[in-house]
């Protein structure tokens, strides 16, 4: 075969899954592995959490760099930019030469964005990779105020490991309610709770309009409502953006919302051998009535690095995404974990009417089971998760949490 290649580009979560598989499945051919960042693919997860946390924190490594070459056989390219993609010519353009496929995974995720205009000041970070979670470490350690901006998931994350060196945080949040996109508006008010209890100070509806510093270091922060805070560590954790700037112009669908790459259910990018995985992907979950999804949830770019590059490899083959978002999140010695879609005809607190004091709401959708939000039942959720693939009735998952 002419150019015969498994390409992947991107070296974190999708990437590492791609590879992965593709030995899995039998492909003995050559791999070329491109990452941008010069670290050894890591996790992210555990930035904002054990890493923040611990005394001595561990990289946490996905594999060592002898297993991913030797083991692997890969081609492993750290501190290699992908800077162009032309599928008719099937070559990758990169800033250390190109390389051609027959088979290519587009894994390369999203960034974290920043607030337009507040300027470069020391103490003032996004949290996405390795170097910016040193950098927040280094913060906390020196007994930083700190203020997050934006009352997501890692931003929480953040004002927990703050609150558990003592430290004195307070996290702001345009919307009236944290969390709305991620579990709805109901069960945001419940998150936001757990920052009340710890000594949090959560504002909502508010935005930030400026930061203040002397000598290059932030020293504060302006609000729309005319107040200011205080602040050494300012941590942004307003969203993230899909990385695919490299992709204009090369004849892929990107999304019109967020620049996001739009495959079909097999995760396909419209170009024979070119498929997506993680982060960055649209594409039509045929278990929620081939609604366009994109997550930002690290089973599913697991899940689906793997699928893709199998899909590449086997096109004639080739499964589809068909997967119920998963994701967890640790604030405060609790852990919340959500599974299947926010959208719902009804949300019943079932942990209220069963006098059980470990939360627990299910989402209905039609006359099914759509979702499942617990804090600290890390047993249980991933029951409803397969009542959800199932389109379980909404009378079975009631009786499972035990409830009429
Ligand atoms: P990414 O992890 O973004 O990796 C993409 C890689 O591609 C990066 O290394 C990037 O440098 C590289 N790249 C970008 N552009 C190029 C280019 N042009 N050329 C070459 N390489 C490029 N999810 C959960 O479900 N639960 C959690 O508790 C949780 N916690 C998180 C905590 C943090 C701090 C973060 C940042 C994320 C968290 N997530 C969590 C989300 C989860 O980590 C992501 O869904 C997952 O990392 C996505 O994997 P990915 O491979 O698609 O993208």
């Amino acid at each position: 075969m002419k150019n015969e290649r498994l390409v992947v580009v991107g070296g974190s979560l999708a990437g590492i899954r791609a590879v992965e598989a593709a030995r899995k499945s039998g492909y003995a051919g050559p791999i070329t592995f491109l990452g941008a960042e010069e670290h050894l693919p890591y996790d992210r997860p555990p930035l904002s959490k054990a890493y923040l946390d611990d005394a001595e924190p561990l990289v946490p490594r996905f594999r060592t760099e002898r297993h991913l070459r030797d083991e692997l056989d890969i081609d492993l390219r750290l501190g290699t930019r992908a800077t162009a993609l032309d599928p008719s010519e099937k070559l990758v353009h990169s800033d250390g030469g190109e390389v051609g496929y027959h088979a290519l995974v587009i894994a390369t995720g999203a960034a974290a964005l920043s607030i337009p205009g507040v300027g470069e000041l020391a103490g003032v970070h996004t949290l996405r990779t390795l170097d910016d979670a040193e950098a927040i470490r280094a913060g906390l350690d020196a007994g930083a105020r700190t203020v997050i901006v934006g009352a997501g998931f890692i931003g929480s994350e953040v004002a927990s490991a703050a609150r558990k060196r003592g430290l004195p945080v307070t996290v702001l949040e345009a919307l009236p309610v944290p969390l709305v996109r991620s579990v709805g508006e109901d069960m945001g008010h419940t998150c936001a709770t757990l920052h009340h209890d710890n000594g949090t100070d959560l504002r909502c509806g508010v935005k930030v309009t400026a930061l203040e510093g002397t000598d290059g270091h932030v020293t504060g922060v302006v609000l729309d409502n005319g107040g200011r805070i205080d602040a050494d560590l300012v941590v942004i954790g307003i969203g993230v953006r899909p990385a695919t700037e490299w992709l204009a112009g090369s004849g892929l669908r990107l999304h019109e919302s967020d620049g996001g790459v739009v495959c079909d259910s097999t995760l396909n990018a419209g170009f024979a051998g070119v498929y997506a995985a993680g982060d960055l992907v649209h594409w039509p979950n045929p278990l929620f009535d081939g609604d366009d999804m994109r997550l930002e949830h690290w089973t599913n770019a697991a899940e689906q690095g793997a699928l893709a590059s199998r899909n590449a490899l086997a096109p004639d083959e080739a499964t589809p995404s068909a997967t119920v978002p998963y994701f967890w999140s640790d604030w405060y010695g609790s852990r919340i974990q959500f599974v299947g879609v926010p959208k719902a005809d009804e949300i019943r607190v079932v942990s209220e009417e069963t006098g059980d004091d470990r939360f627990l709401a299910l989402y209905r959708r039609g006359d099914h089971i759509g979702g499942t939000i617990c804090i600290d039942r890390p047993t249980q959720i991933m029951k409803y998760r397969r009542m959800i693939a199932k389109r379980a009735p909404w009378e079975e998952a009631l009786a499972f949490a035990g409830v009429a």
